[in-house]
């Protein structure tokens, strides 16, 4: 109807200045930098199937962004890549056993998808889940691990992700795990439970999860990635200096060649973030582990005009290499978390009507919305595997 705006128009309208041409949206951006000179406009042209967001009402100064690792003074040098990559992150966790079938649904299409148009995923499978499920339900788990298998196929490479110490049997952690722990500045997961809670020693309980991972890759049948790479379960690095420059050691000792789980702040407050901003988020720990921190977070149940994804659409603002200039090298690293494919929506479904059926859609929907995503940021889709650094 000549006049009344699209669906696309109202869903972006009241973010965006959007104009309707004949064959194409032009969306206007203006940067809104308290720094005059900085003041850009930006006016993308794309096919009308193809809608370009740009807001850049504020850009945020990067000095605040240090994550605890440069705070504390455990930071070496600022690193390079060879290549403008994204780096595509699964947290693959809380997979209920109850669940099982969706879970095998939507790994088969993410598999199919993954092949077909080129994505390769890093996915960070907690290993507790693992043994729990291979406990719980050891006819499904054959089926889990073919299906792994098939991802594995498709491009994707497995990482080991923790949440901290679990039954090696039962996968069972401990019964009462409190997120908030008072006087720890951190969600109280990896490190806090192997540390403070059971007292264990963290290269110790490092060395014993891999063994956990080493079992996992050889009874799904893949090869180890090349470059071993670690995410602290609940972004759980410890809290203090001290804590911090443990963490670091510990992985570093393990062999880790890239760890991905820094964050800044005191988790239950505003100031707490994950991860740094694309551009300063690859730096040296060690001499043999180097940090490639989060950049950005995508919810991959929701569809491109649900609250969340305007919202992660609005975050990459202040992020300008990732817009700015489609030159820009670095590693763009996005997290995802699996089982997001599996809530109920908009509090519209309880997780009792969630068939198959929706979560392929989901993942059909999930995959438009990252092409879109990729078109308008042009990266190169890579795993941990063949990031390049530059000294
Ligand atoms: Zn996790």
């Amino acid at each position: 109807m000549p006049g009344s705006p699209s669906p696309t128009e109202r869903a972006i309208r009241p973010v965006y200045s959007v104009r309707r041409l004949p064959d194409e949206y032009v969306v206007w951006g203006i940067s809104m930098c308290a720094n005059p000179r900085n003041r850009e406009i930006f006016r993308p042209r794309l096919p009308a199937n193809r809608i370009f967001v740009m807001a850049s009402a504020e850009i945020q100064p990067t000095s605040g962004s240090a994550t605890d690792f440069g705070r504390f003074g455990l930071t070496k040098e600022s690193l390079a890549t060879a290549e403008r990559s994204l780096l595509l992150t699964i947290d693959f966790e809380a997979f209920e056993p109850r669940l099982l079938d969706l879970w095998l649904a939507a790994m088969q299409r993410w598999a199919y998808h993954s092949a077909a148009g080129g994505w390769t995923f890093s996915i960070f499978i907690a290993l507790e889940d693992v043994v729990r499920l291979r406990h719980e339900r050891p006819a499904g788990y054959a089926d889990f691990m073919e299906q792994v298998k098939t991802l594995h196929e498709s491009g994707a490479k497995f990482y080991p992700h923790n949440h901290g110490f679990f039954d090696p049997i039962t996968g069972l952690q401990a019964p009462y795990r409190p997120q908030r722990i008072q006087g720890y500045g951190k969600r109280a997961s990896f490190f806090y439970d192997i540390v403070h809670r059971q007292g264990m020693d963290l290269q110790g309980w490092l060395f014993r999860l891999l063994e956990f991972y080493n079992s996992f890759l050889s009874e799904a049948g893949i090869e180890p990635p090349r470059s071993l790479t670690f995410r602290a379960g609940g972004w759980d690095h410890g809290a203090t200096s001290e804590e911090n420059r443990r963490y670091i050691s510990a992985v570093s000792d393990a062999g880790f060649a890239y760890d991905t789980s820094a964050t800044r702040g005191v988790f239950g407050t505003k100031s707490f973030h994950v991860g740094s901003p694309f551009g300063s988020n690859v730096f040296r720990l060690t001499s043999t582990l180097v940090e490639v921190a989060p950049c950005w977070a995508l919810n991959c149940g929701a569809g491109l005009f649900s609250r969340s994804s305007l919202g992660s659409l609005r975050r990459v603002r202040s992020q300008p290499h990732v817009w700015g200039s489609r030159h820009r090298k670095g590693a763009f690293v996005t997290v995802l978390h699996f089982d997001h494919l599996f809530r109920p929506e908009d509090g519209q479904q309880d997780t009792e009507s969630i068939t198959p059926s929706t979560v392929v859609a989901r993942v059909d929907r999930f995959f438009d919305l990252i092409s879109w995503v990729n078109r308008a940021f042009r990266f190169e889709s890579i795993t941990f595997d063949e990031l390049v650094i530059r000294e």
